[in-house]
């Protein structure tokens, strides 16, 4: 059965490292990527690293809206990025209380693998490629209150 799992809050040092690439999709990623899910529901939030549940692998979640659906991206890399913006108010469940407003790109291209190891491409503009960027930037360490 999946469960909640405790989000780490800055400035817990785990949320600084680099994630490393999942080398095999195997019963482990599957059971992490459930409880992510669970979890990022639960929060409730839009999107959820699995450096946040203290797991270094690239992979992050998305809670898209209208209609409900949960999505994984394992590995992902983001293979295009098109235009800037500012969304007001961007957060992050690991750094409550903070609200900012930084610098996005206004489209993003990401290409992932799914739970079943097949590639995909995925492309979204204003509040989802801040989401994509904002869970992309956690794999490598970085937190939105960063220049
Ligand atoms: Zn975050």
């Amino acid at each position: 059965m999946s469960k909640v799992l405790p989000i780490l809050k800055y400035p817990n040092p785990t949320l600084r490292m680099k994630s490393e690439l999942v080398e095999q999709i195997d019963g482990d990623i599957v059971a992490l990527v459930e409880d992510m899910f669970e979890t990022v529901v639960a929060a409730p939030g839009a999107g959820l690293a699995a450096i946040q549940v203290g797991v270094p692998l690239r992979i992050f979640v998305l809670n898209f809206t209208n209609p409900p659906r949960l999505e994984v991206f394992i590995n992902p890399e983001i293979v295009k990025r098109e235009g800037t913006q500012r969304l007001q108010g961007e957060g992050c469940l690991s750094v409550p209380d903070q609200r900012v407003s930084k610098e996005r790109a206004q489209t993003v291209r990401v290409r992932a693998r799914n739970l079943f190891g097949e590639t995909f491409e995925y492309e979204a503009s204003d509040f989802w490629a801040v989401a994509i960027q904002h869970e992309y930037d956690h794999l490598d360490g970085v937190l939105l209150i960063d220049d």
